[in-house]
């Protein structure tokens, strides 16, 4: 199988963008944004623009690194005039072969890019989350400031001395958040179901949980029948402070295709008929 080097990942990805035009797309996100922020790509023209499948099906079997990777392409082809802007790669409409139901998927799939196809049975509220969380010590007033990267917040250990704090443990020093120096992204999980023409006689729809995030949240309801693309991430499974060896999965939803909308069966009148036409 192929490797590649971070710099390779990034340069092919720059070239893709440049030859095949996204150039100016690029710029026209970056002056919308952050109301933009997306830039999508059909898995089928990075396979023409390669001519093998050897780089595509690495990038979907290494999504972390390549879309990491294509996202520094993106930074370095628009220049330090857009520094602050962080465009997402969203690769869309992958082959066959990477559409697994959802019964189906398994260990190997985990840390994949792949497509998954059902209903959307449940989608929550949108709501902000902490990324970057700005703590202020209630005793000496020192701020410290945590990236935030697991589910439950993470505080500072102490009142850091080195950071101009009072070295106080946590417990005593007494963090305070402060929302207007924090920063947040749009946040909502989503709950996929197999979808019914999919299941053998007495087989009951099974489930996956979605992470949606940004400017992906709150275009899907439920009933809608969609195609989830994303990584497959897991994390173990737990009970009061043990963890166990067996792993809950969910989506880190990367984009998200609508294949219809539910409609309700709407009886139309005569009268409707004729305005309609
Ligand atoms: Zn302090």
């Amino acid at each position: 199988m192929a490797e590649y080097e971070e710099s390779e990942i990034k340069d092919r990805f720059k070239d893709f963008f440049e030859d095949e035009g996204y150039t100016p797309e690029l710029n026209k996100i970056a002056d919308n944004y952050p109301e933009e922020k997306s830039i999508y790509v059909d898995y089928n023209e990075l396979h023409l623009y390669f001519e093998d499948v050897d780089f595509p099906r690495y990038v979907l079997d290494n999504p972390t690194v390549s879309f990491d990777q294509a996202q520094r392409a993106i930074e370095d082809l628009l220049g330090p005039a857009h520094e602050d802007v962080e465009i997402h790669l969203r690769i869309e409409k992958l082959p066959e072969s990477r559409h697994t139901r959802i019964r189906d998927l398994r260990a190997s799939d985990l840390s994949k890019y792949i497509a998954v196809d059902g209903l959307v049975r449940k989608a929550t509220e949108v709501r902000p989350r902490i990324t970057q969380a700005v703590f202020q010590c209630s005793r000496c007033k020192t701020k410290i400031s945590q990236q935030q990267t697991s589910d439950k917040i993470e505080e500072p250990l102490e009142c850091y001395e080195n950071q101009g704090g009072c070295g106080k443990p946590a417990n005593k020093a007494n963090f305070k958040v402060l929302l207007d120096e924090s920063t947040f992204q749009n946040y909502q999980t989503l709950e996929i179901q197999e979808s019914p023409e999919g299941l053998r006689g007495g087989e009951q729809p099974q489930r996956l949980k979605g992470w949606v995030k940004e400017d992906l949240v709150g275009e899907v309801s439920p009933g809608d029948r969609i195609t989830v693309n994303g990584r497959l991430d897991g994390s173990p499974k737990q009970s009061g402070k043990s963890k166990y060896r067996t792993f809950n999965i969910f989506m880190r939803v990367n984009s998200i295709g609508i294949k219809e909308y539910e409609y309700e069966d709407v009886e139309l009148s005569e009268e409707d008929k004729r305005r309609i036409e």
